[in-house]
This record gives structure tokens, sequence and C-alpha cells, in this order.
């Protein structure tokens, strides 16, 4: 295909802005880290535990500028884009140490400028600074890119297609029998579109919930709709078309196709040009717990989505796609969240269970290009380790205080009395639960399983330093690993 001219302006445009940032980066070096991941996977969690751990000289002996002392300080400067609004770390810390409550999980992107003062690893006595700029994005909107080379009549078969398979198709059956209703070469009329895309949206929100637990779901702003909830370009849903070529002009069909191509121009290609393809950096959380209790249906439906977000990562000349919006990116890390939910016996195996994922995911995607690494964390750990005693066996557990209004077992919890849980052991071998067709294997057995999907209130954290900065220290589990991949040889 011949680029366009638009095309050809566009890359002109992105090409100035890149020497533009490059000159200022030999002054002023900034990295762009992209937080991402489907909703609930922790992203408001991971960026507010990371922000008060610099912050505030976090545990984190893995971090090696922070552990051996060249990191001065750190300390939050104002949000440097105008258009985009500021991640509300204050309000999230507040939540977290004040009331012992998870903060407001993200609902569009947001960006918080950090700028890290150090000393380099070589000797050299001159402080200098890093200035990192955290951008924080549902995982959703990476999953629209293949949109962008799809037509409508393609992306109404492939929906349809796969909302019949199981267990989707249970899920979809009220859109289905409205579907079927459709004419799709009738007139155009609103209130069947506005009918559509509203059942469409509710059996994608179904597919999503903890039961499911379902992850590749695009069009991505139909979950998370940000500020575009209600407008046109979010009014389409797919339509039992018979060919591809053009339906007639007024129908329901060009009407649907017409606001399919709107979204493509006004949601999807506006957030890759103007931030996806300004990151250097990206982390990618991954509640693969979710996706494990809720069976292998959600396994593979998450490997697929895990290989739709590499290919979006994917650098190369080839497609049109890549031209305009190839990014920078060089490490993505994928990381396992809430492996506090497990005894740390088992986290090893949540890494590996990931790592697995991920290396079907990049022979999927025919990903080369940035080094990728695996880590399972909890940006805040909720739960300490026990050993309960049952019967004659001791058992590995973990302590923590379920969330006010959570039940199990029979018992609704207050959110102020602490339990024990015995969470269950992931396989050692990561196979048995990533064979094709493997049978449905909770994490937990069937008599835990109540306990599985527990959520715990932030843990109690105690003032240490005696003054000054030195404010509470969050408790995690290897947060600072994932910094160390992360921003580690920038901060040499
Ligand atoms: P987002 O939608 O990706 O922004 O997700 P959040 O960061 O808001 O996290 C969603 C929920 O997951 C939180 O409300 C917590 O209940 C839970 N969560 C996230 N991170 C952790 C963690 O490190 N440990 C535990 N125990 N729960 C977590």
């Amino acid at each position: 295909m011949m680029p366009s001219l638009a095309t050809i302006a566009e890359e002109a445009r992105l090409a100035a802005r890149a020497v533009i940032e490059y000159g200022e980066g030999l002054f002023h070096p900034t990295l762009r880290l992209g937080v991402t991941g489907l909703s609930g996977s922790g992203k408001t969690v991971f960026i507010t535990a990371l922000v008060h751990n610099l912050l505030h000289g976090g545990r984190l002996p893995v971090f090696e500028a922070l552990d051996s002392g060249r990191i001065a300080r750190a300390r939050l400067e104002p949000q440097p884009d105008d258009a985009v609004p500021r991640f509300d770390y204050e309000n999230h810390v507040n939540a977290l140490l004040g009331e012992r409550l998870w903060p407001h999980s993200t609902r569009q992107i947001s960006e918080l400028r950090l700028a890290i003062d150090y000393q380099s690893a070589r000797g050299s006595a001159r402080t200098r600074t890093l200035t990192l700029d955290i951008v924080d994005y549902p995982g959703e909107w990476l999953l629209d890119l293949p949109l962008l080379e799809t037509s409508y009549a393609e992306w109404s078969a492939e929906a349809i297609k796969l909302s019949r398979l199981a267990p989707r198709a249970g899920l979809a059956r009220d859109w289905h029998a409205h579907l079927a209703t459709l004419d799709a070469e009738a007139p155009e009329n609103e209130q069947e579109a506005l009918t559509a895309a509203r059942l469409f949206t509710e059996y994608l929100r179904a597919c999503r919930g903890d039961r499911y637990a379902m992850s590749l779901l695009p069009p991505g702003r139909f979950l998370m709709p940000g500020d575009l909830a209600g407008s046109p370009a979010l009014t389409f849903a797919p339509l039992e078309t018979a060919s591809e070529s053009a339906p007639p002009s007024g129908s329901l069909a060009a009407m649907m196709a017409r606001r399919f191509e709107a979204y493509k121009d006004v949601v999807v290609r506006p957030f890759f040009r103007e931030h996806f393809a300004r990151l250097d950096r990206q982390i990618v959380l991954v509640d693969a717990l979710a996706s494990l209790n809720a069976g292998p249906a959600a396994v593979a439906d998450l490997q697929r989505a895990l290989a739709a977000i590499l290919a979006c990562f994917r650098a190369g000349r080839r497609s049109l796609l890549s031209n305009l919006f190839r990014p920078r990116i060089d490490r993505i890390l994928f990381a396992a969240t809430k492996a506090d939910h497990l005894h740390h016996t088992s986290h090893d195996r949540l890494e590996r269970i990931l790592a697995r994922m991920t290396e079907r995911a990049i022979a999927r995607a025919k990903f080369s290009g940035a080094s990728v690494d695996v880590v399972a964390i909890a940006a805040v750990r909720a739960t300490r380790e026990a050993r309960v005693t049952r019967g004659r066996e001791t058992l590995p557990s973990i302590i923590g205080t379920p969330v006010a209004g959570e039940s199990a077992g029979g018992e609704t919890f207050d959110g102020t009395s602490e339990i024990a849980v015995f969470p269950g052991d992931l396989p050692e071998k990561p196979e048995s639960l990533l064979a094709p067709g493997f049978a449905a294997q909770p994490v937990a057995d069937a008599s835990e399983a109540d306990y599985r999907f527990i959520r715990f209130r932030p843990p109690q954290v105690e003032r240490t330093g005696s003054a000054g900065d030195s404010g509470p220290t969050l408790p995690h589990i290897r947060l600072d690993r994932a910094l160390q991949f992360l921003l580690g040889d920038k901060l040499a």
C-alpha cells in the first residue's frame, strides 16, 4: 500500500518531535515509563507503591541505586503534559496508608513526573537528575491496535464468531437475541444502534467478571471509555453482514461501519500517536491468579491477549502501522501481580507460569525487539505468612484482614478481624496448567475455593524513621526487582 499524504505528514511530524525530544534528553535525561494492564490488574496500586517507595526510601535491596545510597532524593515535579490528567498520587497514598483502603482504580490515562537526584556509579561526584515520567493507561486500549488493520465487516464477523464459543456464548445470549432482530440493510436507526452497543458492552463486561476473567475483549473503550462514554464513536456493535462489499448508504450497516471508522480515527490512532509511541519502557501488569482461578478458557484467553499486547511492541518497518506507531520501547516487564495471595513457596512458580505464557505469546506474536523479563510481585503486600496446624498437617498459610463485606465459607467479614487462609500451591511445572485442553484445575482444592477470591485490606504500617522524610515503608514482594529491570541502567 502506498502511504497517503496524510501518513507522510504524520510521519514527518513524529520524526520532528522525536528529534526535539532527543535533543532535550541529552541535557535532561527523561524516561517515560508506561504502566499498563487490564482493569483490576493493579496499575494504581503499583504506581502509588513505586512512588511512595522512591520518595521515602523504602526497603528495596535489589534496586541497586537506592540500596547503595546513590539516590540522594526523589521529588515530585509538576505534571508536564497539559492535556493529560495528573495521577492522583496524594489521594491514593492517603487511602492506602491513612484509611487502609485500596485506591480508586485506573479509568483513563494519567501521568506523574518524578525527578530522581543520584550519583553515578562511576564515581563522579556530580549529582545527576533522571526525570521519570510515569504514564498510567488501561491495557484494554492496547488491544485495539489490530482494529486499525481491520474493516468493520471483518471485525463484526470475528467478534460474532468468538462470541459463539464457550464460555462466551452463554454470556452473549441477550445480545445475540437482539442481533437476530437486526437487518443490516434496513435504514439506519439510532435507537437500534444504542441498544446493540449497550447489549454488546454488557456481554463484554460479563466476560471480564471474576468468574470468567476473559482478557481479549476489544474494542477497549467499550469497557474503559475514559471521557468518551456515550459518544457516537462508541455507539456501534457487530452486525451479521453478508458480504465485504460496501453496505447501501443510509443503512444500519453503513452507520455502524462509519462509527467503527470514527472510533479508529478519533480514539485509537490518537492514543498510539500521542502516548504509546513516546514511551521508553513498559511494565505490563497481569492478574494471572484471577485467570488461573477462572480456569482453562480464561488462561487461553489471557495468552491471546498477551500476544496481542506484545504485537503492539513489535519493532520493524514492515507494516504501515509500525511506521506510524513504532515504539521506542527497549525493555518490557511482564509482572504477575498480587503475589501476596500466595505463600512464598509459590512465588517462583507464579513467575514460571507467566514466563511460559509470555514465551508462547512471543512466539505467537513473532515478537523480536525489546528485551522482555517476567516477575511475580505484590506492589503492596497485604498479608503475612504463618504455618497453620490442621490435624496432623502443618500448612503454609497467609494471614490478612479481609475487606469489610467480603464473605467466604458462609462467613461475612467486618474489615477488622484477621483470618488465616491456606491459599493452595501452584503446580511446580507450568505445563500442567498450560497444556492445550487441560482439565479445569483450580489453584486450590474445591473446599478452599471460597477463599481464593478474598480481597484483603492494605496492611497496617508502622511509622519507622524518627523524623524528616523517612515516612512509613510499605511492605511489598519483589517490587525492587521490577525497579531494577525498569530503571537500574538509567541510574548507573
Ligand atoms: P487497576 O485497575 O489496574 O488500576 O487496578 P488497581 O491498582 O486499582 O487494583 C485493583 C485491586 O486489586 C485493588 O483494589 C486491590 O484490591 C487489588 N490489588 C492490587 N495490587 C495489589 C497487591 O499488591 N496486593 C493485594 N493483596 N491486592 C492488590
